[in-house]
């Protein structure tokens, strides 16, 4: 039987395909517990961190409600939470998959300059970013960047577009990060002692030496004066504003060596190396008449 609220019919969908789903309030939230689970009285779900044998019909629980069951999906309880829901929300984890949630533009801007790409999903404001694998969830990895999987739930907005791939040591590290306390404020020294740019590397370049060092220098400014996060795409910009003033050059223009500071800037104001590392190589070769 065609089940006649849209939101079931998703959900009963998404659950065929193996993907446990639960309903959510118009505040995209999970429903509150029943009377009997109302401050976890009951002991909680079995597959809650603190193990419990709540077996409870409704929708409680948030997230550790979420099921693969049809018959618990359109039983009598989960009706009325369906005819009271704005949306349907899966679990992750319980799917396989994480999503890094980018809440806006210059979440997705990050996104695009650090993480592989996969299968995406747009949301009101941002994008969803989906990974096959799971991992621990957690919010503000990042500003405007939440990582949800295990036991954690996020809004169905559709399939998407793009292919799903593996989670990238990339989007776990995020979670890595957010545990140990990084130094803040410039008192971190670089990894390695940087080379300078001089005209020695940079045999075939047009420009003048104090052309290529006010440029570099005003791009490092940029950087460091992120202090907080966001020092990622802004060592992405500088490096893409950078090589885009060489597309003319016959080369070498000792790229490689500006591209080694632009690094050392993020690292210096907080941004992991490898993703200093990948920014700076993505903003170089995205430079516009740069062909590699
Ligand atoms: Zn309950
Ligand atoms: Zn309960
Ligand atoms: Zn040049």
């Amino acid at each position: 039987m065609m089940a006649r609220n849209p939101l079931l019919r998703t959900a009963l969908g998404l659950a065929a395909a193996g993907v446990p789903v639960l309903p959510l309030s118009r505040g995209k939230r999970p429903f509150g517990n029943c009377p009997a689970c109302t401050g976890n009285a009951c002991g909680g779900r079995p597959n809650m961190k603190t193990a419990g044998a709540c077996d409870c019909p409704h929708v409680c629980h948030a997230w550790a409600a979420a099921t693969t069951n049809p018959d618990v999906i359109a039983s009598r309880p989960w009706l009325a939470a369906w005819q009271r829901a704005a949306y349907v929300a899966y679990h992750p984890g319980g799917a396989g998959l994480t999503v890094v949630d980018l809440d806006n533009e210059h979440a997705v801007t990050w996104a695009r300059a650090t993480l592989p790409p996969t299968r995406t999903v747009a949301t009101g404001r941002g994008e969803h970013w989906i990974y096959r694998g799971t991992m621990r969830s957690a919010n503000s990895v990042r500003p405007g960047v939440d990582i949800k999987s295990r036991m954690s739930y996020a809004r169905w907005l559709g399939t998407g577009t793009g292919t799903l791939t593996d989670l990238p040591s990339a989007v776990r590290r995020l979670v890595e990060a957010e545990e140990t306390t990084r130094p803040r404020g410039g008192v971190v020294s670089s990894p390695t002692t940087v080379a300078t740019w001089n005209r020695e590397v940079a045999t075939g370049c047009r420009h003048t030496d104090a052309y290529v060092r006010t440029g570099l220098e005003r791009g490092l400014v940029k950087i460091r004066a992120c202090t907080e996060q966001g020092a990622g795409s802004q060592a992405f910009g500088v490096a893409q504003f950078l090589a885009a003033r060489h597309t003319t050059c016959p080369g070498p223009c000792g790229l490689d060596v500006l591209g080694e500071q632009i690094v050392a800037a993020a690292v210096s104001v907080g941004v992991p190396e490898p993703y200093a590392r990948r920014a700076v190589a993505n903003g170089m070769t995205t430079a516009p008449g740069r062909t590699a």
